[in-house]
């Protein structure tokens, strides 16, 4: 699943690549990807004639600013966009094309048909689900440490599900929370309440680190993601933990772990992110 360094690079690709460009036509050719409006037919005519004046990110949403609407857009689990010659034959799993009035276009292919598309009179997309209901951005300069503990310090949540937690911080996904919580010497089950102040600025700082440094790797190979025929991909981050089970920490040499928490697989170093009590009064049973 593409997470916010992944969405900020294809954002970053898209403006490169249709920036400026006018709307023809639009085809749907799977309606469900469509969740706003309920009448697809009012999605293809309200986009004709549109300029496509810029590709915003909040959170994993992508926001496609036009002349009088924006369309919101997520990738879920296997969404792509990709820029194609309109003559191009059609691949499997394309969903939405979206035809320019200078013969190219951008299509939407969805392995898995998860992914979502609004579309809304410009301005009440920030005001309306599913964007209004988002936390904080990290890349954001309001992103303080000051910010971060206002929202995470006081609660007696186990840290890992709280920052997978949308309403507080936007785009971190499973990824970077184990990334972030492993450089950050975190164990993921910790009360968030539990954590020092020294950890929480341990944490803030391991956030920001790993998400800055996976965007500008992304930023920094943009141009391999458009390939032959013109699919905006997704880049191999260098990761130190996640996905590493069972193999020996970089830092330490101790094998790392895969587990469940919050139901969702989490990879630990448990001499780097040992399960401190704090002051956390309840007893991990694991
Ligand atoms: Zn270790």
């Amino acid at each position: 699943m593409p997470e916010l360094p992944e969405v900020e690079t294809v954002k970053r690709t898209l403006n490169e690549l249709i920036r400026g460009k006018t709307i023809a036509h639009v085809t749907v050719r799977l309606p469900r990807i469509i969740q706003k409006p309920d009448d697809i037919q009012q999605f293809e005519t309200f986009l004709q004639g549109q300029t496509i004046e810029s590709i915003e990110r909040r959170g994993k949403f992508l926001r496609f600013v036009l002349t009088d609407y924006v369309m919101v857009s997520h990738l879920r689990m296997e969404g792509r966009y990709g820029l194609y010659d309109g003559d191009d034959e059609l691949e499997p799993h394309t969903h939405v094309l979206f035809r320019f009035t200078d013969g190219s276009e951008l299509r939407y292919k969805d392995v898995r048909q998860f992914g979502t598309m609004h579309l809304f009179p410009k301005g009440e997309e920030l005001t309306s689900p599913p964007l209004v209901k988002l936390g904080i951005e990290p890349l954001d300069e309001a992103f303080t440490f000051k910010a971060f503990k206002a929202q995470i310090a006081h609660r007696a949540t186990k840290i890992k599900p709280l920052l997978l937690n949308q309403a507080y911080i936007v785009g971190i996904g499973n990824i970077y929370v184990d990334e972030s919580l492993f450089l950050a010497g975190i164990h993921p089950e910790r009360e968030a309440k539990s954590l020092s102040k020294k950890e929480l600025m341990g944490l803030h700082e391991a956030i920001v680190r790993t998400l800055q440094e996976s965007v500008d790797v992304g930023g920094s190979s943009i141009k391999s993601y458009v390939n032959g025929q013109g699919e905006i991909g997704l880049f191999q981050h260098q990761l130190n933990i996640y996905g590493r089970g069972a193999q020996p920490c970089k830092t330490c040499g101790t094998e790392i772990v895969k587990t469940v928490v919050g139901g969702r697989g989490t990879h630990i170093c448990l001499k780097c992110q040992p399960i401190k009590q704090g002051n956390s009064r309840k007893k991990s049973e694991k």
